[in-house]
């Protein structure tokens, strides 16, 4: 049943009044004394809904943080959610069911998701979804829509709300809060697990942990969820993983990769690496990385037919600038030095096209060549661009003189259609773009139960991993599926605090 809104508001007055976040809940003195159901680590988008269920279902349960605060990467994240079977997707008349949801899955990423957790994810997504509506989860109304930013579903089963991943955050805080005021749960902040407890059996027992002041207090749990995101904040161990250094700098901090290294220690094991893949190429705000993103062309060409052209390191074109897909344009890019391309145009294209970058004018654009930002290079000729850029000089002369002659005859070669205009008028302007991603790819092997295990297949007792610690690749593949990091994340702590103290009886 949904909650009523005047219901919903008074459960967050009530929640104001008896919990604030800010606090520290516990301290690790008291919590040190007790053996708890289900000891997570990790506040976030798993965690907290791991928790949430847990508490409900009778179980005692400890939450610990490193950071100040609860909410993870819901602090920082888009916060698209994608589930089929909803109850919203009923009432707007839309037929949709998790198989569909999971064939799209099967197609967008070529067969590269992990079929067993993928499946799990999508079978308990409409779940997940239907129960933060209930908590107040305020979706925008236009949703649910096929996409946004990545390749389309072929149904709409993609939700947003304006407030992002807060918006996620803030309909699970009641619930949290309402569990800890009786006393169900117990959160320690500021307190960073450092290692996994095993007993003679190898079995996990319980976790170390440091407060900021590296005080280390063991922690006792029948049962323990390593919920601590992923590794994408630490550059080493990302690089390590991706073969890529990391570029931009929005992940979220605490995101260091603790809880591989927690889970390795226990038995097991990080597999996925190789479905890295980046997001079609942003303009950094410096050449130094981790940087921020400075801005992003609007590459679709549904809402703006591309003018330019866009070449590699060795400047030749690798992508039909049209492809209509984001998929295809994202792969092209896979196989690029580095994962990077440069967006060549000419006077005329300045003149005549639409803004390229999301958000400016081409006044704002031009500033930017004018300025001493990086990424943005002009020169009188294609030469001077070239040398300007780091570009290859004749590979760049011939890839204009190519798509020119396709421009004149209608048949360019790469088969693009929108062919508005020969790039021959100087001033030539390119500006670099760099492929990134800011999730982590590859994760824990877990079994079907969220069981850590081993490479020989068997589980590590009582040790259980969910969100971005089983690695994008398990939900997403090596492509990008919309929504398919925060409901599974969600879905997978919902259904491990339902489950799991009756799992390890
Ligand atoms: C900018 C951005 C936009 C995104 N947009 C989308 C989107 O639109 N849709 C989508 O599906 N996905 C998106 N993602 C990915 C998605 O948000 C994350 O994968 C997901 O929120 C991670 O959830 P989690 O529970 O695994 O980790 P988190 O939510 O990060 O929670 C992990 C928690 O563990 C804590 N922790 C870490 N190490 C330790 C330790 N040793 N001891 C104690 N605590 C520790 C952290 O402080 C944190 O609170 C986005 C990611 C980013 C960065």
């Amino acid at each position: 049943m949904r909650v009523s809104k005047r219901r919903f508001v008074q459960t967050l007055g009530a929640v104001a009044a008896t919990a604030p976040f800010a606090s520290r809940g516990a301290s690790a003195r008291e919590v040190r004394r007790r053996r708890f159901d289900l000891l997570v680590i990790g506040a976030g988008t798993a965690g907290l809904p791991a928790a949430i269920f847990a508490a409900k279902r009778g179980a005692s349960v400890l939450v610990i943080d490193a950071a100040a605060q609860i909410g993870g990467t819901l602090l920082l994240s888009s916060g698209q959610l994608s589930a089929a079977g909803t109850r919203l997707q009923r009432e707007k008349g839309i037929s949709d069911s998790p198989l569909e949801h999971f064939d799209d899955l099967m197609r967008i990423s070529r067969g590269t998701i992990d079929p067993v957790i993928a499946r799990l994810a999508v079978d308990h997504a409409a779940a997940t979804f239907d129960w933060l509506m209930e908590q107040g989860y305020p979706v925008l109304p236009d949703y649910p829509v096929d996409g946004v930013a990545h390749e389309p579903y072929s149904k709409p089963r993609y939700y947003w709300s304006e407030r992002r991943g807060i918006a996620v955050l803030d309909a699970m805080r009641p619930g949290f809060s309402q569990a800890m005021a009786a006393g169900r749960i117990e959160l320690l902040l500021e307190h960073r697990a450092v290692a996994l407890q095993l007993d003679h059996s190898g079995a996990v027992s319980g976790v170390a942990v440091e407060d900021s002041g590296g005080t280390r207090s063991e922690l006792a749990a029948r049962n323990v969820l390593i919920a601590t995101g992923g590794y994408a904040s630490n550059a080493a161990l990302f690089e390590k993983l991706s073969g890529m250094p990391k570029f931009l700098d929005s992940s979220y901090p605490f995101a260091q990769g603790d809880g591989l290294a927690l889970a390795e220690s226990a038995g097991g094991y990080i597999h996925g690496a190789e479905k890295y893949l980046t997001n079609y190429g942003v303009i950094l705000a410096s050449y130094d990385v981790p940087t921020s993103q400075l801005a992003r062309a609007n590459f679709y060409p549904q809402r703006r037919p591309p003018w330019e052209i866009h070449v590699n390191a060795h400047a030749q074109r690798f992508v039909r600038e049209d492809v209509p897909s984001v998929d295809a344009r994202e792969q092209a890019l896979r196989f690029q030095p580095l994962k990077r391309h440069w967006v060549v145009f000419d006077q005329a294209v300045v003149e005549q096209a639409p803004p390229l970058i999301e958000g400016w004018t081409s006044e704002d654009m031009l500033d930017a060549f004018d300025g001493d930002l990086a990424c943005f290079y002009r020169a009188d000729s294609i030469e001077a661009l070239a040398r300007a850029a780091g570009l290859p000089e004749r590979a760049l002369v011939a890839t204009l003189d190519a798509y020119n002659y396709g421009v004149h005859t209608g048949n360019d070669f790469l088969g693009r259609k929108h062919l508005p205009c020969k790039l021959v008028k100087p001033p030539f302007y390119a500006i670099r773009h760099q492929g990134t991603s800011i999730t982590s790819t590859a994760g824990i092997a877990v079994n079907e139960r969220l069981q850590v295990v081993r490479r020989d297949g068997s589980a590590v007792r009582n040790l259980y991993a969910a969100g971005e610690i089983l690695g994008s690749g398990a939900t997403q593949g090596q492509a990008f599926c919309g929504g398919m990091m925060v409901t599974p994340a969600i879905t997978f702590g919902r259904l491990l605090g339902q489950q799991l103290i009756y799992l390890s009886q």
